[in-house]
């Protein structure tokens, strides 16, 4: 099993209704042998398993070794994500967290070589608040 200490937060920026279907295509297309993501989180906020956890993602260009790529469906420079995505995130993280202790998160503009908007300034400036309850939800 590779090491995994980090989170790294995603959006697909694309209609919030297009999914894993479509990411996939995208991501063939690019040349990746998969979706780069380990998860997928839909319109709806249901949690959908892309790459297996086991195999190094392509979602951070210079930061996959260590980390688990997350992407939630729409584009949140321009639109709230859904309470139900954030939901599904929340519930997702916990389970990654019982898995392999608590992790850090990050969003993917928080990687210093990584010149990008993702995930969209209002999933951004939610994940201080997602970070905290997170960490009260583990006390
Ligand atoms: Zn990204």
């Amino acid at each position: 099993m590779r090491k995994i200490s980090k989170i790294y937060i995603h959006h697909s920026v694309l209609p919030r209704d297009q999914s894993i279907v479509e990411i996939r295509k995208i991501h063939l297309a690019r040349g990746f042998s998969d979706v780069g993501y380990h998860f997928i989180i839909d319109g709806k906020g249901e949690i959908l398993k892309a790459r297996p956890i086991e195999r190094i993602g392509a979602h951070v260009r210079g930061d996959n070794l260590n980390s688990v790529g997350i992407c939630i469906c729409g584009n949140f420079e321009e639109q709230q994500p859904f309470i139900s995505q954030l939901e599904g995130l929340k519930k997702l993280i916990l389970s990654l967290y019982e898995k392999f202790g608590k992790l850090q998160i990050f969003g993917h503009k928080d990687y210093s070589k990584a010149s990008t908007l993702c995930p969209g300034r209002y999933l951004y400036q939610l994940l201080p608040e997602i970070r905290s309850n997170l960490t009260k939800l583990c006390e």
